[in-house]
């Protein structure tokens, strides 16, 4: 009897920094259990791989034995900065993306291993039309939280209308009750973001035809929202993906973590952290995407000199500009500030007390899976949500407040940065913390929840 080939899963990934390491860790995972990857990225991506553009500099090989392909988003030297707005990126990355990506598909159906499945980023709905085009079967992939893919779902279907009643307190089915400000900004403040609001729309305008929807979270975490989407969607959680190293330092055959668009300070991180007493350090960043007002940045440097406490600071070197003064050359034995750092090893270090962070969904499932307590000091998108579950539903951080003018004090930062790392409620949080990091690990370890899921989607892949 012939044996048949292994199955081959295309994963194409939106060209952004925390869309990338949740799906090239998902591709891992599905090699690690025997199928074979293809990864496709655009081809602005590839030249910042390559170092262009002050990349990380890393090469496809650095990711294992994951095969590596490209399409176009039509700017294919610079990506979404070349382009003259948003609106005109995406409007050019659907056209081009969905021709190059056919275009690819047939070839590689040609040269003798055809795919069996797209995995795409939501965000790229048009790739699920190419999929079910060139009759190949077709996952999406959220790279939010469910609580948010949930609310958007809500406000797609009209459940939820926008614009929302600033008073109101919002009751939706699976969540807890939110204020306004406690929804996305793409929803509470949808006029001020048309482009992102289309794209958020966009993700359900086809799911309808997706073989799978998959979400990188796990069930435990998010019990209510998970049951309430997988009512509609064949909906699986196959998260935190997160590489097991982290989880168990047992497992080495996994070690990089994700893939940098932007250059590390691995080595003087690692070494300044060394050299710090267990849980003594706050580690700030606010991910890959954020614009700080200049007096924002001014008073979060004020809350880390107030806190009395070690810092490690992540700004990126676009935002180095408003450091306040004194922080820019800043090596000293109280703190640390780099333009990019390893932020899972960061994490994972014992120094390491506290996060203090826009609560991105990848640095919030990040600290969460690594037991680490945050203070949440959202900015946008989806981060107000999930700063809302940090302090209110998981208990593992305190939410900074901000003052009328939407500023968060210096010293509302040292407050918190000292609660969490030697106060009363830092000891509840921290017992929190662990707990979370205890079932996240569940969740992916052998017959864990998430573990479960993707065996199932493996499984229905090799007898489709
Ligand atoms: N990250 C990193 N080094 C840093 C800061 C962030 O490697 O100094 C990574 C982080 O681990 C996460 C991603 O960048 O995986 C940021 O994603 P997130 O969803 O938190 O925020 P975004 O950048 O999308 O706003």
């Amino acid at each position: 009897m012939e044996m048949r080939e292994k199955s081959h899963c295309l994963v194409l990934f939106y060209p952004s920094q925390g869309h990338i390491n949740p799906l090239l860790q998902f591709s891992k995972r599905l090699e690690h259990k025997g199928l074979k990857v293809t990864f496709i990225t655009t081809r602005s991506v590839l030249k910042a791989m390559h170092g262009g553009g002050g990349g990380g500099g890393q090469s496809p090989s650095s990711f294992s034995s994951i095969a590596l392909e490209t399409i176009s988003d039509g700017y294919d030297e610079g990506g979404a900065s070349q382009a003259e707005s948003i609106e005109a990126y995406l409007d050019r990355f659907r056209e081009i993306g969905s021709q190059t990506l056919a275009e690819l598909i047939e070839e590689i159906s040609g040269s003798g291993h055809p795919a069996d499945c797209l995995v795409y980023d939501s965000c790229m709905s048009w790739a699920l039309d190419v999929a079910k085009r060139v009759g190949i079967a077709g996952a999406a992939f959220f790279t939010f939280s469910c609580a948010v893919t949930n609310i958007y779902s809500l406000v797609q279907n009209g459940l939820l209308k926008v614009p929302l009643n600033p008073g109101s307190e919002i009751l939706l089915p699976g969540l807890p009750p939110l204020q306004p400000s406690d929804t996305p900004s793409f929803v509470y403040d949808s006029g001020s973001y048309p482009a992102f609001f289309k794209l958020i729309l966009d993700q359900f305008s086809n799911l309808d035809k997706a073989d799978w929807v998959l979400c990188n979270t796990f069930h435990e975490l998010e019990q209510e929202a998970v049951d309430r989407m997988a009512k509609f969607w064949p909906l699986r959680t196959i998260g935190p993906t997160i590489p097991s190293m982290y989880l168990d330092k047992r497992h080495e055959d996994n070690n990089e973590y994700g893939l940098s668009l932007l250059k590390l300070n691995s080595d003087a991180c690692m070494k300044w952290l060394n050299a710090k007493p267990k849980g003594s350090v706050a580690y700030m960043s606010f991910g890959s995407m954020a614009e700080l007002e200049e007096e924002q940045m001014e008073e979060l440097g004020l809350g880390l000199r107030r806190s009395k406490r070690y810092f490690l600071w992540v700004v990126r070197t676009s935002e180095s500009v408003k450091l306040p003064k004194g922080f820019a050359e800043e090596t000293s034995e109280k703190g640390l500030v780099v333009s990019w750092c390893p932020q899972l090893e960061v994490l994972a270090h014992e120094a390491v007390g506290c996060f203090v962070t826009h609560c991105g969904w990848n640095s919030t499932l990040e600290a969460l899976s690594l037991g680490v307590p945050m203070v949440a000091v959202p900015q946008w998108a989806d981060q107000s949500t999930n700063a809302k579950f940090i302090m209110d539903v998981w208990k593992i951080g305190l939410k900074a407040q901000a003052d009328e003018k939407g500023i968060v004090r210096g010293e509302e930062i040292a407050h918190c940065v000292r609660e969490i790392l030697d106060g009363e409620r830092g000891e509840e949080i921290r017992k929190n913390a662990s707990k979370w990091k205890a079932l996240a690990k569940n969740a992916v370890d052998e017959g864990g929840s998430s573990d479960k899921n993707i065996d199932e989607f493996i499984a229905k892949l090799v007898l489709s």
